[in-house]
């Protein structure tokens, strides 16, 4: 008789489990992200949401410095705005995943729509001069503004004879007191390197392959603070256009060698270097460029930005 009560109660919460899980199954088909289409796209807004308010409402901390950012979506007209609000908040997320080891957050304080007929490509012609026109008529002094650019239509420009084809993800001066912005296209906004790189610029960082400013880094130990991007531990690289000896499953540059036979590594998949991605492996700063955009952070350039 035990037994069988035994059993009958076995039975029963089987019954009762199996029940609940009938339920449960329900509940789960009515929450599910593909019923109408928007709720996972919803969802992932709220919680990036979330994100940027924790960095906004962080307390202050001297480890940590936060940049309020002005977001301004250029645009040719008012009728609707031509951005999504999920594509810049994931953009953003994805910076602040970037400079975390910097100890540098961003957060959006506000946004603005600006009209303006200008196209990315069009604020370098004249030597920037448009670029800088802009800056001034729509600066903010005591906020870093990030302008987000259409492109013209065609990044190729093709004749009978040739194909030449150029994309310009974006731009910031290097550490500048003349502007206080950093201009990205809204084609290369969710690209995982060019903003960060961008804000690698803003606060003082060069390429790896930098020659023009202080002179070409040419495997001299002694030299490395003083030539290239006066990094240490970048190591000399010839730029991108020696990137077919790259092999970017080893993510490793091999057999080219500079006019004394000196075997070039330089970092494929820094983010301030010109290469593609690596598979598999993630953008990084080295602790050099990480101490120089810290220094950068703090001087009087550019923590007057900071809250
Ligand atoms: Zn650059």
């Amino acid at each position: 008789m035990r037994y069988i009560l035994l059993y009958i109660l076995i039975m029963l919460s089987t019954v009762l489990v199996s029940a609940q899980q009938v339920i449960e199954a329900k509940n789960w088909c009515l929450s599910r992200c593909d019923l109408v289409g928007d709720e996972k796209e919803n969802a992932e807004l709220i919680y990036l949401k979330l994100a940027n308010d924790s960095i906004k409402n962080y307390n202050n901390s001297k480890e940590i410095l936060r940049f309020p950012l002005r977001i301004g979506i250029v645009q040719r007209d008012s009728l609707d705005i031509s951005l999504k609000e999920i594509r810049v908040r994931q953009a953003i997320y994805r910076l602040n995943q970037a400079f975390k080891p910097v100890g540098l957050l961003f957060y959006i304080d506000r946004v603005d729509v600006i009209l303006s007929d200008l196209y990315l490509e069009d604020l370098s012609e004249d030597l920037y001069q448009p670029y800088n026109d802009f800056s001034d008529k729509y600066r903010l002094d005591s906020t870093i503004s990030l302008y987000i650019f259409d492109h013209k239509k065609d990044f190729c420009r093709v004749t009978p004879l040739s194909i030449s084809c150029g994309r310009t993800g974006g731009f910031s001066y290097v550490l500048s007191r003349r502007t206080n912005n950093v201009v990205m296209s809204k084609f290369d906004l969710s690209d995982q390197k060019i903003m960060a790189h961008e804000f690698g610029h803003f606060f003082g960082l060069y390429h790896t392959f930098e020659e023009r400013q202080f002179g070409k880094d040419d495997f001299d130990p002694d030299k490395c603070a003083l030539v290239g991007d006066r990094i240490c531990d970048t190591p000399p690289d010839p730029g991108a256009v020696f990137e077919i000896y790259v092999n970017y499953s080893d993510c490793e540059m091999l057999g080219f060698k500079n006019d004394s036979g000196q075997v070039y590594k330089p970092l494929i998949e820094n983010y301030m270097s010109y290469y593609k991605p690596c598979y598999m492996k993630e953008y990084s700063f080295t602790p050099g460029q990480i101490e120089v955009m810290r220094t950068a952070a703090h001087s009087d350039l550019r923590k007057r930005f900071s809250r």
